[in-house]
């Protein structure tokens, strides 16, 4: 169970330009995502901005039975630098899965110079509550200016949740999945989400009209049309909201230079404002651990593929 700290009318630790609520959900989905070569679940406490206390979060790592619960917050008060928690009377299991957490993340943040500020323990209400080991990690601090440009650039968050995962893993000695990639799966998980009606076949390619619609309901932007389906709409809005710059065709196939590039900038990864770089788009994804291997620009994207992707990007792959 990982648990994005704070959210909702909390926002946590704060600073001119960022909210600990909003670094820490960002975070704690990249986990996810690394956790996904795995054979494990991974339940976050909230998928989204939303209040939530602390009992609640025990209760629900509780009423699951969790192996372990993770807790993800950024630090502030004027410090830099990583450290962990355990509560003081925890068990010798507890110490022992939190050394291998804290050695992995000090020691992917040594390459950095980032200050290893310990291991420690105290009477936090997510730890005490929780029936399983429990940790409590303060990823840097966002009062640190320093901290907060590794906190907002996504290769090195990438590589955090990396450390993070492996740790876990390491802790519960969770062996990695035999064939770690299910298209079909990815599909269903999401019609289950309602972002499609209808089942997808994994090699079938994916049109532009289906694209935006998709991307549409994953930003939770309305259709323009509640009742009959409106692709060129769904396009519409798109362009409305800057996301694509000129109209395409709603039954021509998208290609994986144009779908790498929209998802940056839905998720506000700018690549390439002036001149279009489509290879640079997608190497975005790869640096930041949507797509494991770069795609050709101009092959044409289908649903097992752009279906894994969203749900890295939306933090609930498997
Ligand atoms: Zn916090």
């Amino acid at each position: 169970m990982l648990d994005p700290g704070h959210g909702g009318n909390d926002p946590g630790a704060v600073s001119p330009d960022y909210k600990e609520k909003d670094l820490a959900l960002k975070l704690s989905k990249k986990i996810v995502n690394e956790l996904l070569p795995y054979q494990c679940q991974v339940k976050l406490t909230r998928k989204m901005d939303l209040s939530l206390s602390l009992s609640n979060r025990a209760q629900l790592a509780n009423s699951l039975n969790a192996d372990l619960f993770v807790s993800i917050h950024i630090n502030a008060g004027g410090g830099t630098g990583f450290e962990s928690f355990i509560h003081p009377d925890a068990p010798e299991l507890t110490r022992q899965y939190r050394n291998i957490v804290h050695s992995r993340v000090v020691s992917y943040l040594g390459g950095y110079q980032i200050t290893d500020r310990g291991q420690k323990s105290a009477d936090f209400a997510v730890l005490r509550l929780t029936k399983m080991p429990a940790i409590l990690l303060e990823n840097l601090f966002i009062d640190n200016s320093k901290d907060i440009s590794f906190l907002t650039y996504e290769p090195f968050l990438a590589g955090l949740s990396n450390s993070i995962a492996a740790g876990i893993a390491a802790s519960l000695d969770i062996p990695l999945r035999e064939n770690p990639w299910d298209p079909a799966w990815e599909i269903a998980q999401l019609q289950a989400d309602r972002i499609i009606n209808t089942p997808r076949l994994p090699e079938a390619y994916v049109s532009w009209g289906e694209l935006a619609t998709v991307l549409n309901r994953v930003r939770e932007v309305p259709p323009p049309d509640p009742v009959n389906w409106d692709p060129e709409g769904e396009i519409d809005l798109l362009i409305r909201d800057k996301i694509l710059n000129t109209a395409q065709k709603a039954s021509s196939t998208s290609l994986w230079g144009e779908f790498a590039t929209v998802l940056n900038r839905l998720r506000n990864r700018t690549v390439t404002p002036d001149n279009w770089d489509p290879p640079a788009e997608i190497e975005a994804l790869v640096a930041d651990r949507l797509l494991m291997m770069a795609r050709e620009p101009s092959a044409s994207l289908n649903w097992g593929e752009f279906a894994t992707v969203l749900n890295r990007y939306r933090g609930t792959g498997g």
